[in-house]
């Protein structure tokens, strides 16, 4: 049986082949002056799409490595900072502070729910003290997007700074990084780029943020991001060369799009699958779903495991499990990225179908008449 494979995940996500086909043009030496033209063409590109006047930066490193930047960066031992946990990725924010020595405050917001202003704001009356504020926009492991709009708008009235790990929401999920006055933001190619991984980006947005990465006395060297801002456009160590012509291809595809209409294609996917998914009987994870992807609680009936091994092996579907303590209690249905309408049909099919080999009283076509339903009206619009 010819089983073609489908990647609906929240990174890497799905590669067009006309990125792919960048990634297999010569390599040029990295200092070669067409080379660098193309660094800078890319750093215009990004500070579009971060919707920065500051500078954005490329790393080749997975997006874990922009975090690690961000942090090393901006905290000094003993410093005090707050952290967001409310998923695995603000969990990554917290490990980090704790690596680099933080004084860390840390609110806990319950997995699947999503932060609510206030507590940032509560949490920065008692501290007056706080250095910097870690958040995530896309909390990619439950599905909910946070208000950086509302947040943004408490810290920048004190000293804090606010980095934003905006690594799956960016491009997909509105971002107005000096509107709102987000100090650093950062985001990674394999996630709405859709490009492969390999590359991550880290914007800095003006004199705040640069105030506190000078004073900054952790060690750094490779993610030292002064060297970056001294080589700018140019690169400080040998660039992706590959990556970075697929990095302007993906740019030059989302800028004819239009970033706005790039952001309103994520809303319609979410909020189809999201009807589909209800459609169907089944229930969603995030109290506050964002355009990301799709989380959906596993049915107790249902082994969440077996469930994405059917996907996979039936259907050649590549959905997302439950990180960490979400394990086989949620599935993570991704529209992030290079996905059409018809990928989201497939996507509903797969799992009206795999519900039902594996014995689940599903009614076949009722998710997917909701999928076509809501499109349909979307295109309406
Ligand atoms: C994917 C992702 C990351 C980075 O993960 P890497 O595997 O290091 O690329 C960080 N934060 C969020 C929210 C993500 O979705």
């Amino acid at each position: 049986m010819i089983k073609k494979l489908r990647i609906m995940t929240p990174g890497p996500t799905p590669v067009p082949v006309d990125v792919l086909l960048e990634g297999a043009k010569e390599t040029l030496y990295h200092r070669n002056p067409r080379f660098k033209k193309m660094l800078t063409s890319a750093s215009e590109g990004l500070k579009k799409v971060f919707k920065t006047r500051g500078q954005v930066f490329i790393l080749a490193s997975s997006g874990t490595g922009a975090m690690e930047t961000a942090v090393a960066n901006t905290v000094s031992p003993g410093d005090k900072v707050i952290t967001v946990v409310g998923g695995k990725f603000g969990e990554r924010w917290a490990e980090l502070c704790k690596a680099y020595g933080a004084n860390m405050h840390k609110i806990d917001v319950e997995w699947g729910d999503y932060l609510r202003a206030d507590q940032i704001e509560k949490a920065l009356k008692e501290n007056p003290d706080i250095k910097v504020v870690f958040t995530t926009l896309s909390e990619t492991s439950t599905g909910v997007v946070n208000d950086i709009k509302a947040v943004a708008e408490i810290v920048k009235k004190t000293k804090a700074i606010l980095v934003v790990d905006a690594v799956s929401g960016l491009i997909a999920e509105p971002l107005e990084m000096d509107e709102w006055g987000v100090d650093i933001a950062i985001a990674g190619s394999q996630k709405a780029f859709m490009m492969p991984p390999g590359l991550a980006f880290v914007a800095v947005n003006g004199e705040k943020a640069w105030k506190r990465i000078e004073e900054s006395k952790s060690p750094r060297y490779y993610f030292d991001l002064r060297a970056y801002r001294d080589k700018y456009t140019d690169t400080p160590y040998t660039g992706a060369v590959n990556l970075v012509y697929q990095l302007n291809k993906s740019l030059e595809m989302i800028e004819s799009e239009t970033l706005e209409k790039v952001w309103e294609r994520h809303a319609i996917f979410a909020n189809a699958m999201r009807k589909g998914i209800q459609a169907l009987g089944l229930e969603l994870f995030a109290k506050k779903p964002g355009n990301v992807l799709t989380a959906v609680k596993v049915p107790n009936d249902i082994d969440g495991l077996e469930f994405l091994k059917v996907c996979r092996e039936e259907y050649g579907m590549v959905f997302s499990g439950g990180q960490a303590k979400l394990k086989g209690k949620i599935f993570r249905v991704s529209n992030l990225g290079y996905v059409d309408k018809l990928d989201m049909i497939s996507a509903i099919v797969t799992i009206e179908m795999a519900m039902k080999k594996m014995g689940k009283d599903v009614l076949i076509g009722s998710g997917v008449k909701a999928v076509e339903e809501s499109l349909l009206e979307a295109d309406e619009k």
